[in-house]
Protein backbone atom coordinates (compact mmCIF):
# COMPACT_ATOMS: atom_id res chain seq x y z
CA UNK A 1 0.00 0.00 0.00
CA UNK A 2 1.46 3.51 -0.55
CA UNK A 3 2.44 6.00 1.69
CA UNK A 4 0.22 8.88 2.98
CA UNK A 5 1.58 12.19 3.27
CA UNK A 6 -0.24 15.15 5.38
CA UNK A 7 1.38 18.49 4.33
CA UNK A 8 -0.08 21.38 7.28
CA UNK A 9 -1.05 24.55 4.78
CA UNK A 10 0.51 28.24 6.53
CA UNK A 11 -1.75 31.11 5.88
CA UNK A 12 -0.86 34.58 6.72
CA UNK A 13 -2.52 37.99 6.05
CA UNK A 14 -5.38 36.01 4.68
CA UNK A 15 -3.12 34.20 1.89
CA UNK A 16 -1.54 30.33 1.48
CA UNK A 17 2.31 30.85 2.58
CA UNK A 18 4.62 30.24 -0.41
CA UNK A 19 6.32 27.88 1.68
CA UNK A 20 2.91 25.69 1.95
CA UNK A 21 3.67 25.10 -1.69
CA UNK A 22 6.97 24.02 -1.34
CA UNK A 23 6.39 21.72 1.00
CA UNK A 24 3.74 20.12 -1.64
CA UNK A 25 6.42 20.32 -4.21
CA UNK A 26 8.25 18.88 -1.54
CA UNK A 27 6.02 15.55 -1.18
CA UNK A 28 5.56 15.32 -5.18
CA UNK A 29 9.02 14.62 -5.35
CA UNK A 30 9.39 12.23 -2.65
CA UNK A 31 5.86 10.36 -3.85
CA UNK A 32 6.07 6.95 -5.59
CA UNK A 33 2.99 5.70 -7.28
CA UNK A 34 0.23 5.01 -5.95
CA UNK A 35 1.20 7.70 -2.48
CA UNK A 36 -1.41 10.03 -1.52
CA UNK A 37 -1.22 13.60 -0.78
CA UNK A 38 -3.84 15.61 2.00
CA UNK A 39 -3.08 18.85 2.65
CA UNK A 40 -4.60 20.31 6.10
CA UNK A 41 -5.86 23.71 6.38
CA UNK A 42 -6.97 25.16 9.81
CA UNK A 43 -7.76 28.82 10.32
CA UNK A 44 -10.89 31.26 9.75
CA UNK A 45 -12.94 32.21 7.06
CA UNK A 46 -10.61 30.42 4.76
CA UNK A 47 -13.00 28.92 2.65
CA UNK A 48 -11.63 30.67 -0.69
CA UNK A 49 -8.15 29.44 0.63
CA UNK A 50 -9.30 25.78 0.28
CA UNK A 51 -10.69 25.69 -3.34
CA UNK A 52 -6.75 27.58 -3.55
CA UNK A 53 -5.43 24.96 -2.07
CA UNK A 54 -6.97 22.14 -3.81
CA UNK A 55 -5.61 23.47 -6.68
CA UNK A 56 -2.21 22.21 -6.20
CA UNK A 57 -3.57 19.33 -4.05
CA UNK A 58 -3.02 15.81 -6.06
CA UNK A 59 -5.10 14.13 -3.49
CA UNK A 60 -7.82 16.15 -1.27
CA UNK A 61 -7.80 19.07 1.27
CA UNK A 62 -9.30 18.85 4.94
CA UNK A 63 -10.66 22.53 5.70
CA UNK A 64 -10.99 22.75 9.42
CA UNK A 65 -12.71 26.95 9.42
CA UNK A 66 -13.34 28.65 13.25
CA UNK A 67 -12.95 31.97 14.59
CA UNK A 68 -11.04 30.54 17.38
CA UNK A 69 -8.73 29.05 14.88
CA UNK A 70 -7.64 32.38 13.72
CA UNK A 71 -4.60 32.63 15.01
CA UNK A 72 -2.02 30.00 16.11
CA UNK A 73 -2.45 28.11 19.61
CA UNK A 74 -0.52 25.22 19.62
CA UNK A 75 -2.84 23.34 21.66
CA UNK A 76 -5.86 24.14 19.36
CA UNK A 77 -3.45 23.37 16.00
CA UNK A 78 -2.93 19.96 17.85
CA UNK A 79 -6.37 18.92 18.91
CA UNK A 80 -7.29 19.82 15.39
CA UNK A 81 -4.51 17.58 14.07
CA UNK A 82 -5.22 14.90 16.22
CA UNK A 83 -9.13 14.93 14.67
CA UNK A 84 -7.67 14.77 11.01
CA UNK A 85 -5.59 11.83 11.94
CA UNK A 86 -8.92 10.08 12.79
CA UNK A 87 -9.86 10.46 9.43
CA UNK A 88 -6.27 10.00 7.66
CA UNK A 89 -3.33 7.71 9.43
CA UNK A 90 -0.30 9.70 7.75
CA UNK A 91 3.14 8.12 7.00
CA UNK A 92 4.32 11.74 6.63
CA UNK A 93 3.58 14.82 7.76
CA UNK A 94 5.23 17.95 6.26
CA UNK A 95 5.18 21.43 7.52
CA UNK A 96 7.04 24.80 6.71
CA UNK A 97 10.04 25.31 9.02
CA UNK A 98 8.52 28.75 9.77
CA UNK A 99 8.02 29.74 13.59
CA UNK A 100 4.63 27.61 13.37
CA UNK A 101 5.62 24.45 12.08
CA UNK A 102 8.81 24.26 14.33
CA UNK A 103 6.50 25.12 16.85
CA UNK A 104 3.73 22.10 15.68
CA UNK A 105 6.12 19.95 14.24
CA UNK A 106 7.63 17.98 17.35
CA UNK A 107 4.08 18.17 18.97
CA UNK A 108 2.72 16.32 16.39
CA UNK A 109 5.89 14.00 16.36
CA UNK A 110 5.53 12.96 20.03
CA UNK A 111 1.72 12.67 19.53
CA UNK A 112 2.22 10.06 16.58
CA UNK A 113 5.90 8.50 18.10
CA UNK A 114 7.26 9.65 14.94
CA UNK A 115 10.78 10.55 13.93
CA UNK A 116 11.30 14.10 12.74
CA UNK A 117 14.10 15.53 10.51
CA UNK A 118 13.64 19.54 10.61
CA UNK A 119 15.07 22.00 8.45
CA UNK A 120 14.95 20.30 5.28
CA UNK A 121 16.93 21.87 2.04
CA UNK A 122 16.66 19.35 -0.68
CA UNK A 123 14.93 16.33 -1.38
CA UNK A 124 16.30 13.60 -3.43
CA UNK A 125 15.36 9.54 -4.09
CA UNK A 126 18.14 7.14 -4.12
CA UNK A 127 17.64 3.32 -4.50
CA UNK A 128 14.39 3.54 -3.36
CA UNK A 129 15.16 5.87 -0.26
CA UNK A 130 14.19 9.65 0.44
CA UNK A 131 16.90 11.29 1.33
CA UNK A 132 16.75 14.69 3.35
CA UNK A 133 19.41 17.23 3.35
CA UNK A 134 19.91 19.34 6.31
CA UNK A 135 22.72 21.91 7.27
CA UNK A 136 24.61 21.10 10.02
CA UNK A 137 27.11 23.54 12.57
CA UNK A 138 25.72 26.51 11.03
CA UNK A 139 25.51 25.88 7.70
CA UNK A 140 29.11 24.82 7.48
CA UNK A 141 28.37 21.44 6.30
CA UNK A 142 25.16 19.20 5.69
CA UNK A 143 23.69 15.68 6.36
CA UNK A 144 21.28 13.44 4.48
CA UNK A 145 19.30 11.54 6.67
CA UNK A 146 16.25 9.40 5.88
CA UNK A 147 13.82 7.03 7.63
CA UNK A 148 14.04 3.59 8.82
CA UNK A 149 10.15 3.28 9.20
CA UNK A 150 7.54 4.04 11.34
CA UNK A 151 5.78 7.74 10.98
CA UNK A 152 7.73 10.49 10.00
CA UNK A 153 7.52 14.43 10.03
CA UNK A 154 9.52 16.96 8.12
CA UNK A 155 9.61 20.61 8.16
CA UNK A 156 10.74 22.35 5.08
CA UNK A 157 13.05 25.42 5.18
CA UNK A 158 11.31 28.41 2.97
CA UNK A 159 12.39 29.21 -0.40
CA UNK A 160 14.81 26.33 -1.20
CA UNK A 161 12.49 23.95 -3.08
CA UNK A 162 10.11 25.36 -6.20
CA UNK A 163 6.62 25.61 -5.54
CA UNK A 164 3.62 23.47 -6.49
CA UNK A 165 2.38 23.79 -9.77
CA UNK A 166 -1.62 23.42 -10.42
CA UNK A 167 -2.61 19.97 -10.89
CA UNK A 168 -5.09 18.92 -13.72
CA UNK A 169 -8.00 17.95 -11.46
CA UNK A 170 -8.60 19.67 -8.36
CA UNK A 171 -8.49 17.76 -5.11
CA UNK A 172 -11.61 17.14 -3.05
CA UNK A 173 -12.63 19.57 -0.47
CA UNK A 174 -13.39 18.00 3.05
CA UNK A 175 -14.67 20.11 5.86
CA UNK A 176 -14.56 19.32 9.31
CA UNK A 177 -16.16 20.59 12.11
CA UNK A 178 -13.89 22.34 15.21
CA UNK A 179 -15.18 21.65 18.50
CA UNK A 180 -13.81 24.13 20.82
CA UNK A 181 -12.57 21.72 23.75
CA UNK A 182 -12.81 25.30 26.34
CA UNK A 183 -9.88 23.76 28.26
CA UNK A 184 -6.98 25.07 26.17
CA UNK A 185 -4.46 26.21 28.46
CA UNK A 186 -3.11 29.10 26.93
CA UNK A 187 -5.14 31.49 24.56
CA UNK A 188 -3.73 33.91 22.32
CA UNK A 189 -5.12 37.56 23.40
CA UNK A 190 -3.57 39.34 20.83
CA UNK A 191 -1.11 39.60 18.00
CA UNK A 192 1.74 42.66 17.93
CA UNK A 193 3.85 42.72 14.63
CA UNK A 194 7.01 43.91 14.77
CA UNK A 195 7.40 44.32 11.25
CA UNK A 196 5.52 46.81 8.51
CA UNK A 197 7.30 45.27 5.47
CA UNK A 198 5.71 44.11 3.02
CA UNK A 199 7.38 40.91 2.26
CA UNK A 200 7.99 38.14 4.93
CA UNK A 201 11.84 37.83 5.38
CA UNK A 202 11.95 34.43 5.15
CA UNK A 203 9.94 33.84 2.13
CA UNK A 204 11.60 36.72 0.02
CA UNK A 205 13.48 36.82 -2.84
CA UNK A 206 15.67 39.50 -2.07
CA UNK A 207 17.11 40.49 0.50
CA UNK A 208 18.55 44.39 1.53
CA UNK A 209 20.55 43.76 4.60
CA UNK A 210 22.43 46.26 6.98
CA UNK A 211 24.63 46.20 9.68
CA UNK A 212 26.97 48.41 11.83
CA UNK A 213 27.93 49.75 9.11
CA UNK A 214 24.57 51.72 8.62
CA UNK A 215 25.24 53.43 11.70
CA UNK A 216 21.75 54.76 12.33
CA UNK A 217 17.97 53.72 11.77
CA UNK A 218 17.95 56.60 9.52
CA UNK A 219 20.86 55.02 7.75
CA UNK A 220 18.46 52.33 7.01
CA UNK A 221 16.27 54.25 4.28
CA UNK A 222 18.23 53.76 1.85
CA UNK A 223 18.19 50.07 1.85
CA UNK A 224 14.22 50.16 2.90
CA UNK A 225 14.14 52.14 -0.96
CA UNK A 226 16.50 49.60 -2.43
CA UNK A 227 14.41 46.81 -0.90
CA UNK A 228 11.05 48.35 -2.29
CA UNK A 229 12.31 48.76 -5.81
CA UNK A 230 13.46 45.07 -5.78
CA UNK A 231 10.52 43.88 -3.81
CA UNK A 232 12.43 42.89 -1.29
CA UNK A 233 12.82 42.64 2.28
CA UNK A 234 14.99 44.06 4.66
CA UNK A 235 16.95 42.55 6.99
CA UNK A 236 19.97 43.16 9.46
CA UNK A 237 22.56 42.00 11.60
CA UNK A 238 23.05 41.45 15.39
CA UNK A 239 25.46 44.68 15.98
CA UNK A 240 23.15 46.85 13.92
CA UNK A 241 19.88 45.10 15.93
CA UNK A 242 21.48 45.73 19.36
CA UNK A 243 22.13 48.80 18.69
CA UNK A 244 18.75 49.68 18.37
CA UNK A 245 18.87 50.61 14.26
CA UNK A 246 16.20 47.79 13.91
CA UNK A 247 13.93 45.52 15.35
CA UNK A 248 15.21 41.88 16.51
CA UNK A 249 12.57 40.35 13.97
CA UNK A 250 14.82 41.96 11.10
CA UNK A 251 18.06 40.12 12.71
CA UNK A 252 19.81 37.27 10.17
CA UNK A 253 22.11 34.77 11.38
CA UNK A 254 22.52 31.85 14.24
CA UNK A 255 20.72 33.23 16.72
CA UNK A 256 18.30 35.00 14.07
CA UNK A 257 16.73 34.29 11.15
CA UNK A 258 17.56 31.89 8.68
CA UNK A 259 17.17 33.25 4.89
CA UNK A 260 17.75 32.09 1.28
CA UNK A 261 16.38 34.41 -1.49
CA UNK A 262 17.69 34.49 -5.06
CA UNK A 263 19.42 37.95 -4.26
CA UNK A 264 20.93 38.66 -0.57
CA UNK A 265 22.63 42.10 -0.45
CA UNK A 266 24.82 42.70 2.17
CA UNK A 267 25.33 46.59 3.13
CA UNK A 268 27.66 47.45 5.63
CA UNK A 269 28.19 43.97 7.54
CA UNK A 270 31.45 42.53 7.93
CA UNK A 271 30.59 38.93 7.73
CA UNK A 272 31.15 37.45 10.94
CA UNK A 273 30.38 33.35 11.61
CA UNK A 274 27.12 34.09 13.53
CA UNK A 275 25.60 36.03 10.30
CA UNK A 276 26.69 33.88 7.59
CA UNK A 277 25.03 31.45 9.44
CA UNK A 278 21.69 33.05 8.53
CA UNK A 279 22.12 33.96 5.28
CA UNK A 280 25.45 31.90 3.41
CA UNK A 281 22.60 29.41 1.39
CA UNK A 282 21.39 32.65 -0.47
CA UNK A 283 21.74 31.65 -4.58
CA UNK A 284 23.81 35.28 -4.88
CA UNK A 285 25.41 37.62 -2.63
CA UNK A 286 26.67 40.81 -3.37
CA UNK A 287 28.40 42.80 -0.59
CA UNK A 288 28.74 46.46 -0.11
CA UNK A 289 31.76 47.45 2.28
CA UNK A 290 34.14 49.77 2.34
CA UNK A 291 36.90 48.18 3.38
CA UNK A 292 38.15 45.53 1.01
CA UNK A 293 39.70 42.99 3.76
CA UNK A 294 35.66 42.19 5.05
CA UNK A 295 35.56 38.65 5.66
CA UNK A 296 32.00 38.94 3.61
CA UNK A 297 33.79 39.20 0.32
CA UNK A 298 35.41 35.68 0.71
CA UNK A 299 31.73 34.30 0.04
CA UNK A 300 30.06 37.03 -1.95
CA UNK A 301 29.27 36.49 -5.55
CA UNK A 302 30.20 40.11 -6.34
CA UNK A 303 31.93 42.75 -4.22
CA UNK A 304 31.61 46.79 -4.12
CA UNK A 305 34.03 48.50 -2.41
CA UNK A 306 32.60 51.49 -1.51
CA UNK A 307 30.11 54.20 1.25
CA UNK A 308 26.59 52.01 1.08
CA UNK A 309 25.22 55.95 1.57
CA UNK A 310 26.91 56.32 -2.05
CA UNK A 311 26.51 52.85 -3.45
CA UNK A 312 22.79 51.83 -2.04
CA UNK A 313 21.05 55.36 -3.81
CA UNK A 314 22.74 54.04 -6.81
CA UNK A 315 21.53 51.24 -7.15
CA UNK A 316 18.02 51.90 -6.30
CA UNK A 317 18.13 54.93 -8.53
CA UNK A 318 19.83 52.40 -11.54
CA UNK A 319 16.86 49.43 -10.77
CA UNK A 320 13.94 52.58 -10.72
CA UNK A 321 14.82 52.52 -14.89
CA UNK A 322 13.95 48.73 -15.34
P1 LIG B 1 30.71 44.77 12.23
O1 LIG B 1 31.41 43.49 12.40
O2 LIG B 1 31.09 45.89 13.13
O3 LIG B 1 30.91 45.22 10.71
C1 LIG B 1 30.51 46.46 10.21
C2 LIG B 1 31.02 46.53 8.78
O4 LIG B 1 30.53 47.70 8.17
C3 LIG B 1 32.55 46.59 8.67
O5 LIG B 1 32.99 45.54 7.84
C4 LIG B 1 32.84 47.95 8.05
O6 LIG B 1 33.92 47.93 7.16
C5 LIG B 1 31.54 48.22 7.31
N1 LIG B 1 31.23 49.63 7.11
C6 LIG B 1 31.25 50.64 8.03
N2 LIG B 1 30.81 51.79 7.48
C7 LIG B 1 30.52 51.51 6.18
C8 LIG B 1 30.03 52.28 5.09
N3 LIG B 1 29.74 53.59 5.22
N4 LIG B 1 29.86 51.68 3.91
C9 LIG B 1 30.18 50.37 3.72
N5 LIG B 1 30.63 49.58 4.73
C10 LIG B 1 30.80 50.13 5.94
N6 LIG B 1 25.47 38.30 14.33
C11 LIG B 1 24.49 38.29 13.41
O7 LIG B 1 24.49 39.08 12.46
N7 LIG B 1 23.46 37.39 13.51
C12 LIG B 1 23.37 36.50 14.52
O8 LIG B 1 22.39 35.73 14.56
C13 LIG B 1 24.41 36.48 15.49
N8 LIG B 1 24.39 35.58 16.49
C14 LIG B 1 25.43 35.55 17.37
C15 LIG B 1 25.48 34.57 18.36
C16 LIG B 1 26.53 34.51 19.24
C17 LIG B 1 26.54 33.43 20.28
C18 LIG B 1 27.57 35.46 19.15
C19 LIG B 1 28.73 35.39 20.09
C20 LIG B 1 27.54 36.44 18.19
C21 LIG B 1 26.48 36.51 17.30
N9 LIG B 1 26.42 37.49 16.31
C22 LIG B 1 25.44 37.44 15.37
C23 LIG B 1 27.36 38.64 16.27
C24 LIG B 1 28.49 38.46 15.30
O9 LIG B 1 29.55 37.79 15.92
C25 LIG B 1 29.00 39.86 14.83
O10 LIG B 1 29.36 40.60 15.95
C26 LIG B 1 27.99 40.64 14.03
O11 LIG B 1 27.46 39.84 12.99
C27 LIG B 1 28.67 41.85 13.41
O12 LIG B 1 27.72 42.63 12.76
P2 LIG B 1 28.15 43.63 11.63
O13 LIG B 1 28.81 42.88 10.52
O14 LIG B 1 26.97 44.45 11.30
O15 LIG B 1 29.16 44.62 12.37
Amino acid sequence: MGKTYVVVAEVRGGSLRQVTLEALQAVSIAKEDGDVTTAVLIGSQITPLAAELANVVDGQVYSIDHPELEVYNPEAYLNVMKQVFEHVAPDVVVLGHTALGRDLAPALAAHLGAGQISDVTAIDKQDGDVLFTRPLYAGKAFEQKRFNGGPQVVTIRPNNVEPAAAVSSPAEIIELDYAPSGSLRSIVKDIVRKTSGKVDLTEAKIVVSGGRGVKSAEGFKPLEELADVLHGAVGASRAACDAGYCDYSMQIGQTGKVVTPEIYIACGISGAIQHLAGMSQSRVIIAINKDPEAPIFKVADYGIVGDLFEVVPLLTQEFRKV
